[in-house]
């Protein structure tokens, strides 16, 4: 398989696990609003390097917000 047709596989993959909001985790699951919402992906990359983690930027995941908070005050300690 070339390069170009590895890079279309990967990106169909990504797309395809980005419109399928059952793949969603944690909250964004579960929410009423995942199939009109489902968070920002990006963000939730961002944070979790997982495009299905939870958007911790939303209200209802902020205990995802405090744990990646408590986190990065931990590595500053260190
Ligand atoms: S970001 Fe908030 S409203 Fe959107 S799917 Fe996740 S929990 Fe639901």
């Amino acid at each position: 398989m070339d390069e170009g047709a590895k890079n279309k596989k990967f990106l169909e993959e990504i797309f395809k696990t980005l419109r399928d909001r059952s793949k969603l985790r944690l909250n964004c699951k579960v929410c009423k609003f995942r199939d009109s919402c489902g968070g920002c992906r990006a963000r939730a990359y961002n944070y979790f390097g997982d495009i299905t983690a939870p958007d911790p930027g939303y209200v209802n995941n902020i205990e995802c917000w405090n744990r990646l908070h408590k986190e990065e005050e931990i590595m500053k300690a260190m």
